[in-house]
């Protein structure tokens, strides 16, 4: 009975979760699919405007598509974790070198913080963790109008923690839990897939870690990752 009632509840939740993915592909195509259209008619649209608005709804369905690959590699327990040798250091000046620009573009100050000692060499999946800052940072630069944004790295007794702060609106009370779930988007936000927090938690937890939001009093939003990360020592 105990396992009659689970597969029941999972089969419903995959009816949502199908659902969801429906709907969030459906906006998006009625939009191509009506310019198209319009297109043809030979009315009065103006081109710019169109290309405009296919060119978003395309890339909000790439991203769409992307994510969903994810998710399901993410739930088949199909990723791997691949962990190597890395240099911390040179880890973190690729990151703030790839988001540096977008926050520079946007007037935002984008700072890289270390505190305390960091390893030279330590041992994790560079291309999931990297996968996941850059995620935060991205949400970070894309939701912030004005001030910085932050990463904080510290490191002590083989863990090692990783914060990304803006001073964006932060988040309400009532959406901390739920960003984190598939297609949920903050009150308002229209536009993203709704996926990233989902994978990026998912990702840190099989990487043996953790991603919260913790509360800061300055306001902004501060989504915190703590794990283990074993140094190499004695390597030059
Ligand atoms: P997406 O950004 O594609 O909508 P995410 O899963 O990355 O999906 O984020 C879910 C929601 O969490 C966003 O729609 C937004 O409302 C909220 N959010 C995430 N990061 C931030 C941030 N740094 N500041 C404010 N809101 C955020």
């Amino acid at each position: 009975e105990t396992a009659r009632q689970s597969a029941i509840s999972a089969n419903l939740a995959k009816s949502r979760y199908l659902a969801s993915v429906s709907h969030e592909i459906r906006s998006p195509l009625n939009a191509i699919y009506g310019y198209a259209q319009l297109f043809e008619r030979g009315d009065g649209v103006n081109a710019q405007e169109a290309a405009r608005v296919i060119l978003r709804c395309s890339e909000h369905l790439t991203n769409l598509v992307e994510g969903l690959l994810d998710i399901s590699q993410l739930e088949f327990g199909m990723l791997r974790v691949r962990t190597e040798e890395v240099r911390l250091n040179s880890f973190l000046d690729h990151i703030v070198s790839m988001m540096r620009p977008a926050a520079h573009a946007k007037g935002l100050a984008f700072t890289l913080e270390k505190t305390g000692r960091l390893p030279e060499i330590a041992r994790f999946d560079q291309n999931r963790l990297r996968q996941v800052l850059i995620n935060l940072l991205s949400n970070a630069i894309k939701f912030t109008q004005q001030g910085s944004v932050t990463l904080k790295v510290g490191y002590a007794g083989q863990i090692a923690t990783f914060e990304v702060k803006d001073t964006g609106p932060g988040i309400a009370p009532e959406d901390r839990q739920r960003i984190f779930e598939p297609f949920e988007r903050g009150e308002g936000r229209e536009s993203g897939a709704g996926l990233g927090l989902a994978i990026s938690r998912t990702l840190v937890e099989i990487l043996g870690g953790q991603l919260d939001l913790v509360s800061t009093p300055e306001g902004g939003s501060c989504f915190r990752i703590v794990m283990m990360l074993s140094e190499v020592a004695g390597k030059a």
